[in-house]
């Protein structure tokens, strides 16, 4: 017996498709990098991602072909990965915060074909043209007017290409299976590697993206992917803002307040996701303008913890509902979400903070457990923390090339690196990366909890904790500081400040005050240069303890 059911295979020109049909007239506004709002239709994106798509073709690009967008969000990009995706071939994400030798290096492991670039990073392609000689050409997301000098070769004008199209294409045919897109992880160790979308499992992350403990997005929500799209998949917004009939409202290159409040409030944004960074900037302005934000409803936040002070500013002071996320490159990004379950809504705000600080809980098609060294499940008791593993049809099976080898356990699960605990509600928290947890006297201590209750001090603009070498315990929490400009905070006060706040033994050694603490190109806290940094340091007392 068969089941009786289409097979329609799930790919995402399909979204695109949805969104021209049922919600034509719903706008795509962008900033772009000439600093001018575009405004287009989801009609519009839809004509012109197929005359890309045709456009490719005249290039000679077709299915299995790679190609890197290297852009800010803005129309373009989102109809760049359209058109892509519509030939069969894989849009390729690449970030421009990397290292040129990253950047060369992921262009030449990827194979990418062409480049889909904005005019602001012409000059970094310029100086890495000589290691990338398999990339055939470049398309320079600008109108012919616009189109600047430059010593690469075979450049081509977006518009121009677009403008020589008729539109008048059927989406190439693909099995549901075939990759889609392709985005590369950070790698603060050894070279980066890379994660391969499927168009199915892009198709499955917009479904649980959407769904009401999730995104929950709707055709009358106006949805701001801060998040650039150069990094984890944008979230999945590009795919899920559409299928739900939102208006998109692209950040395009600005990211710091002032222009984040500008669309926020211009716009009638009601739902937007970023890391923390972009979020501290904007409650830096709101506060020195004394601006509100009454049409905002929800903020995703994730990427890196959310500082609890930060989760405490939006809820009481704007009004605006956190949802703090945690994910991966490797999960398309998505792993959990911390939504409220029934009775939480009548907890006090203290409580419901207490849970909202936490990454959150599994959605539907995210499998998760935390596991000992020898790979045997802990309890979920919100106080054991272990390895965290994750299976699902949007989490990756294989690096391309694979690279890391096989990455998934006997029952399919795969490491996610982070280490974390997981409640009796099934709301999870990371403690650590599982390399950066402090491992004193045979126990750990988590860095990032102590970091973000550091930040709550007010003299505190950024803080790190990382382990410093020790005798007795083998290593202990070391307080890396950046002030606040013109604050006055001691060691001493620091060290009050923790006092009550974290268990006796996970006090800090000692406290240092910096003017800097370094960042990965997705704004994390490189650790590992932390740790090289400090590796001769030694803490107060050490002598006696090794006694
Ligand atoms: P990326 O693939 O660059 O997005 O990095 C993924 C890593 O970022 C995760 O494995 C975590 O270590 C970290 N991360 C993401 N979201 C959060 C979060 N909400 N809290 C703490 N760490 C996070």
């Amino acid at each position: 017996m068969f089941g009786s059911m289409q097979n329609v295979p799930l790919l995402v020109n399909g979204i695109l498709d949805y969104a021209n049909i049922n919600h034509n007239e719903r706008e795509i506004v962008s900033r772009l990098v000439n600093g001018t709002i575009h405004r287009e239709t989801y009609g519009q994106a839809h004509l012109r991602a197929r005359k890309l798509a045709q456009a490719l073709q005249a290039l000679g690009c077709g299915k299995g072909d790679v190609i890197a967008t290297l852009a800010w969000n803005t129309h373009r990009h989102l109809e760049s990965w359209y058109g892509i995706a519509g030939i069969g071939a894989i849009y390729h994400t690449l970030n421009p915060r990397l290292f040129a030798e990253q950047l060369s290096y992921i262009i030449n492991h990827a194979d990418d074909k062409f480049i889909i670039l904005d005019t602001t990073f012409l000059p970094l392609m310029e100086g890495i043209a000589d290691e990338i000689k398999n990339v055939k050409g470049f398309i320079v997301l600008a109108d012919a007017g616009e189109m600047p000098d430059t010593s690469l070769q075979n450049v081509y004008c977006y518009e121009d290409l677009l403008d020589a199209q008729s539109g008048d294409f059927n989406w190439v045919d693909v099995d549901e299976n075939a990759p889609c897109g392709m985005c590369y992880t950070s790698g603060t160790t050894g070279n980066p590697k890379g994660v391969c979308y499927t168009h199915r499992s892009n198709v499955l992350h917009t479904l649980v993206a959407n769904s009401a403990d999730v995104f929950a997005l709707r055709s009358i929500d106006n949805v701001m992917p801060v998040v650039p799209m150069f990094h984890a998949n944008a979230w999945g917004l590009v795919f899920a803002a559409p299928a739900a009939g939102s208006k998109i409202v692209n950040p395009g290159p600005n990211m710091d307040g002032a222009s984040i409040y500008q669309l926020l409030t211009e716009e009638k944004v009601s739902f937007t996701a970023a890391v923390p960074t972009v979020w501290l900037m904007l409650l830096q302005y709101l506060e020195a303008n004394k601006g509100k934000l009454p049409d905002l409803e929800r903020v995703s936040i994730g990427g890196s913890a959310v500082p609890r002070v930060m989760l405490e500013k939006f809820e009481r002071d704007y009004d605006v509902s956190v949802n703090h996320l945690w994910g991966m490159t490797e999960l398309s990004p998505m792993g959990t979400i911390a939504q409220f379950k029934s009775g939480m809504e009548e907890m006090s705000f203290d409580q419901q903070m207490d849970i909202k600080v936490k990454q959150g809980r599994a959605p539907y098609l995210v499998e998760m457990k935390i596991t000992d060294d020898d790979g045997k499940e802990l309890p979920r008791d919100g106080k054991a923390f272990g390895h965290l593993v994750v299976k699902g049809p949007f989490i990756v099976g294989e690096y391309i090339k694979g690279d890391g080898g096989e990455i998934l356990d006997e029952q399919g699960f795969f490491d996610t690196g982070d280490v974390a605990t997981i409640d009796e509600m099934g709301f999870m928290q990371i403690t650590d990366r599982a390399k950066d947890v402090i491992k004193s006297g045979g126990e750990w201590i988590s860095s990032i909890e102590i970091e973000n209750i550091a930040v709550g001090h007010e003299g505190v603009a950024e803080a790190a904790v990382i382990g410093v070498v020790h005798p007795k315990w083998d290593e202990r929490p070391l307080l890396i500081i950046i002030k606040n400009d013109g604050a006055d905070v001691s060691k001493e006060d620091m060290l009050k400040y923790l006092e009550g706040k974290i268990a006796k033994w996970w006090m800090p050694d000692d406290v240092v005050f910096v003017d800097e603490i370094p960042h990965t190109a997705t704004g994390k806290i490189q650790k590992l240069i932390l740790r090289q940094q400090f590796a001769d340091y030694t803490l107060p007392n050490t002598k006696q303890a090794a006694e």
